[in-house]
Parts: C-alpha cells; sequence; structure tokens
C-alpha cells in the first residue's frame, strides 16, 4: 500500500523522497543521470570537480526546516559559512561596485558609487523589499498553491494593504525606477529577475524580495553545492529509500483511474501507488511520461531563460574576483529583446563568474582556479540548437567584457554547456532552467501545484509552485510530501 515512485533526484524529489521515506513508506528513486542532484551538479574539468549548476545558496531556513523534519541538522551534513560580500559588480575597469551581507554597508556603497540620493534609494528599496518578503513567506512560499482570491483571504483585511504594496500589477523594472535613478543600480537590482529565469522588463515587482532573500544571507557551501544534494540522497537512503541512477522512466502507468507506478525505457514497470514527478512539469504535459500524465498536468505559460555555461580551470588576473562577480551589459534592454524578443544569443551579453576557489577576502588562489562563467540563453535547445558559429561571437562578447573590465583568463580546462545541452539534461524544456517565466502578475499562480488532475500522481520541483532555485525546489518537495501523505491519511479519497 505504500509504495512510491519518485521520478528524478533532483533537489524536489530528494526532498519528497527522504521525507516519504521517514515516514516509513517504501520509496524508489528513479533517476536516469548517474547521480543524485539534477541541475545541482558538478563537472569534471581538468581533473577537478566543481559546481555546473547553481552556485547561489539562500534561504536556509529552508534546509534547516528540512533537515529538522528528517531528525537531524543541516550544520550536522554541510559546513555553510556566511559571504560577506553578496557579490561585485562591474560595467566598466573604473565602475565597481560590491554588495554586503549588511545593508548599512551597501547603502554606505552605494553612496560613495552613485550619490546619497541613490543610497537613500536604496534603503528605501530595501524597506519595500523586506516588506514584500514578510507578505509573501507564509500564504505564497510555504503555502499550497494559492490562487488570488485564497492569498488575499490568508492575508486577511490588515494583510490586503501588504498585498496592494506588493505591487504585482507594476513591473520590477518599472518599480525599480521609484527608488534609483541611476540605470546602473537599476539593471543590478533587476538582474535578481534572472535567478528566476526572467526578464525584468516583464516580471512583477513582487520579484524584489529576492533583494530581501540575499540579504538575509548568501551562504558558501564547503566543498561545493552538490554537497547539498549529497546530504539529501544519504539522508533519503538511510531511511531506507532506494535510489536507481541511470534509470529513465517513460511512462507514469495509469490503472483505475490513479496513478499506479512506472514503466521504465527499458520497458520494465515499477508498480507503486503514488508517483511524484520531479521532472519539469513541461514535459509531462507535453506527453513525455504518457498521455495519462499529460491530461494531468497543465500545459506551462511558455519558458523562462536557458544559459550558456563554461565550466573552466584558468589562471585569473587583472581584475579581483570575489566568489560572485557580474559584468554589466551596456545596454540591459538590448540585451532581452535579444533573449526573447529575437531568440537569439545576446550580442552583448552579461556574464556571470563564480570564482569556486576565493572567499570573501577575494584572495586569488595560486595557480588555477575553478570558474563557472554564466551568460542567459534563449530556451530554444531543441528548436535551435545554437550551432558553434553562434556560440562564438557570444563567447567573444562575453570575454571582451569582462577583459574590458580588466580580467584577463588563461584557460586550462573548459567544458560548455548549450541550451541543446541543457535540454537533453532535462528533457521537455527547450534548455529553459525554471519553468515557466514569472511574467505578468499571474503568472506565478499558474504553475501546477503538488496535486495534478490524476490522483496519485504529485510534482515536485523548480516548475512547479512555489517556484524555482535550490530551496523554493526543496519546499516544493516538502508540499509534494505533504500532501500525499495528507490523502493517503484520507484514505486515498483525496486526490
Ligand atoms: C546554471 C544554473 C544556475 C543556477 N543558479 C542558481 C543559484 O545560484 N541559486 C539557486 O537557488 N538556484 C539556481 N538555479 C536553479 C536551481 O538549480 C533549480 O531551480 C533547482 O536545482 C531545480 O531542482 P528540481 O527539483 O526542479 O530538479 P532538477 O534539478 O530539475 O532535476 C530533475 C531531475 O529529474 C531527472 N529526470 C528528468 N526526467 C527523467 C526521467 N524521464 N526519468 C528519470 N529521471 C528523470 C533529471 O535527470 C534530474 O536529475 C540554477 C540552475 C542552473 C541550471
Amino acid at each position: 500500500m505504500d509504495r512510491v515512485a519518485v521520478i528524478g533526484a533532483g533537489i524536489g524529489g530528494l526532498s519528497a523522497a527522504a521525507l516519504l521515506a521517514r515516514q516509513g513508506l517504501a520509496v524508489t528513486v528513479l533517476e536516469r543521470a548517474a547521480a543524485p542532484g539534477g541541475k545541482l551538479r558538478e563537472e569534471h574539468v581538468g581533473g577537478r570537480r566543481l559546481d555546473a549548476g547553481p552556485t547561489v545558496f539562500t534561504m536556509r531556513w529552508v534546509f534547516d526546516e528540512l533537515f529538522e523534519a528528517l531528525g537531524t541538522a543541516l550544520d550536522s551534513h554541510v559546513t555553510l559559512a556566511r559571504a560577506d560580500v553578496l557579490a561585485r559588480h562591474a560595467w566598466s575597469a573604473a565602475e565597481r561596485l560590491d554588495l554586503f551581507a549588511g545593508p548599512a554597508r551597501t547603502a554606505e556603497a552605494i553612496a560613495a558609487f552613485a550619490g546619497p540620493a541613490e543610497a537613500r534609494g536604496f534603503r528605501e528599496f530595501c524597506a519595500r523589499a523586506r516588506s514584500t518578503y514578510r507578505t509573501l513567506e507564509g500564504p505564497f512560499i510555504r503555502g499550497m498553491r494559492p490562487t488570488p482570491l485564497s492569498l488575499a483571504a490568508s492575508a486577511g483585511l490588515s494583510g490586503l494593504g501588504g498585498l496592494w504594496r506588493i505591487a504585482p500589477f507594476t513591473t520590477l523594472w518599472k518599480a525599480l525606477g521609484e527608488h534609483f535613478t541611476d540605470p546602473r543600480l537599476r539593471q543590478l537590482f533587476g538582474r535578481y529577475a534572472t535567478y528566476v529565469g526572467a526578464s525584468p522588463f516583464l516580471a512583477p515587482a513582487t520579484l524584489m524580495l529576492i533583494a530581501h532573500v540575499e540579504q538575509e544571507g548568501v551562504w558558501l557551501v564547503k566543498g561545493g553545492m552538490h554537497r547539498i544534494a549529497a546530504a539529501l540522497a544519504a539522508l533519503a537512503e538511510a531511511e531506507g529509500a532506494t535510489f536507481r541512477y541511470g534509470a529513465e522512466v517513460a511512462e507514469v502507468t495509469v490503472r483505475g483511474g490513479r496513478a499506479a507506478g512506472v514503466r521504465l525505457l527499458n520497458g520494465e514497470a515499477v508498480p507503486a501507488n503514488a508517483v511524484v514527478a520531479n521532472a519539469d512539469a513541461a514535459a509531462l504535459s507535453a506527453g513525455l511520461f504518457g498521455a495519462g500524465a499529460a491530461r494531468a498536468v497543465p500545459r506551462p505559460g511558455g519558458r523562462s531563460l536557458s544559459a550558456v555555461t563554461w565550466a573552466m580551470v584558468a589562471e585569473a588576473g587583472g581584475f579581483p574576483l570575489a566568489r560572485h562577480t557580474v559584468f554589466f551589459s551596456a545596454d540591459y534592454a538590448a540585451e532581452f529583446q535579444d533573449l526573447l524578443g529575437r531568440a537569439r544569443l545576446p550580442a552583448a551579453p552579461t556574464v556571470y563568474v563564480c570564482a569556486q576557489d576565493r572567499g570573501d577576502d577575494a584572495a586569488p588562489p595560486a595557480g588555477p582556479e575553478r570558474l563557472l562563467v554564466l551568460v542567459n540563453a534563449p530556451p530554444t535547445g531543441d528548436a535551435n540548437p545554437f550551432p558553434p558559429s553562434e556560440i562564438a561571437p557570444c563567447e567573444t562578447a562575453a570575454f571582451g567584457l569582462m577583459e574590458r573590465c580588466g580580467l584577463t583568463l588563461r584557460r586550462s580546462g573548459c567544458t560548455v554547456t548549450t541550451p541543446a545541452g541543457w535540454a537533453s539534461r532535462f528533457p521537455g524544456t527547450g534548455g529553459a532552467l525554471y519553468g515557466a517565466p514569472p511574467h505578468g502578475w499571474a503568472a506565478s499562480f499558474s504553475r501546477p501545484g503538488a496535486r495534478t488532475a490524476l490522483p496519485g500522481l504529485y510534482l515536485a520541483g523548480g516548475s512547479t509552485h512555489p517556484g524555482a532555485g535550490v530551496p523554493m525546489a526543496a519546499m516544493s518537495g516538502r508540499l509534494a510530501a505533504a500532501s500525499l501523505l495528507s490523502d493517503r491519511a484520507a484514505g486515498g479519497k483525496a486526490r
């Protein structure tokens, strides 16, 4: 009665699997890749392992609570250090701005960079981002998928003012214009939209909550982000879950109107009483898991951004890279017009670099270091797999921008991942890395929740509620486990 098949060992699948196994259910995780983690993955370059997916770890409380629910403590499994410099930002060799963990220090840095009026704007912006976060943490981030009405109802009369103030009908770009006149600062804080694969020109102002999330703590994970996935997989195994790698699921089987297990690509049937799908919701609705699952999951409203990444080992000089550094393009509107309007690689991309051997002191390690370089890209890895002739000019532009800012890189090893590479790792996505984009006020309400229209089939992952990012995907795993357990307790009557 208690067999659960989990499709995918991404962070959402791992969280659901560990929690369900802890409740005594017989959990089998079926993962097509060779290791757990999904997007939270390592690449081996030049004989060294480096994070080739997410690199910014925030909202540690999600993992503190998750590990506590698993009867242990996050700190017993991974070593975290709080970053003092949240990120370094550069526009040219002469224009550089750091954001710090403490808003007061950041305000000072902004005053020195762009004047006291912009520092005042920053303080107002922080207050607004904090209030947006506080309004949404309970009813949206922690809650089962709300509707606009249920969100308003749970906020209550006193909370309605708060909901109105978070300005869901205003774009992030427009809202930033109310706080900053310096275009560089608008660009810097607008970049938070890309954390969930969106454009700041289309995403709602609500996304400013990401600025608050960063101020609450950006954490450096000793040994790399992948440690988090490895720790969760080990905990799930310790609770009795079985992991099968290289096991690609081809279908969610349906019997008597319920999910009845899965069939693998090699034809093997894995019967179960419930299935948690951690694959992208778009893959289910597109029919990659059979007709029953396709009917049960709504088609997503578009695709979020993809990326081109260069995971490399290189000698870096001439620019003091911090752990997280962003080199900004001169024209953000043109960059997003390329990405979304023309669906092509940006002629002049903004570039993110994670220097994985550096901490707060920005001290360069002796010899070659591990770097992940990332630019945003259109999610068209299936329709237009961007041949090397299209990647090359994007690479020249990206590395040219870093060079103009002073950074010289001498690579000794490099692996490039394009939207086509992401699409083949995460089928049904075209390389979109964050599910559907939160473009427009209603988009966040149209992500699928944990329950689907097929009883016994549940969803977990960054393409479902509450959204993309490592902590949000973990939260979705908790919601999927809670939904399954509550339906089971209700005797299977509920979905
Ligand atoms: C380059 C990059 C940078 C990012 N940066 C950040 C960041 O700094 N901070 C942050 O918080 N987030 C970041 N993200 C987003 C974050 O990584 C994701 O939102 C999160 O990891 C997604 O987890 P998930 O639960 O959706 O599972 P996914 O990671 O999507 O994993 C899904 C799993 O399902 C498996 N699967 C799919 N189909 C099948 C099948 N048919 N059979 C068996 N298994 C299957 C896949 O192999 C995969 O392992 C980044 C993502 C990328 C790619």
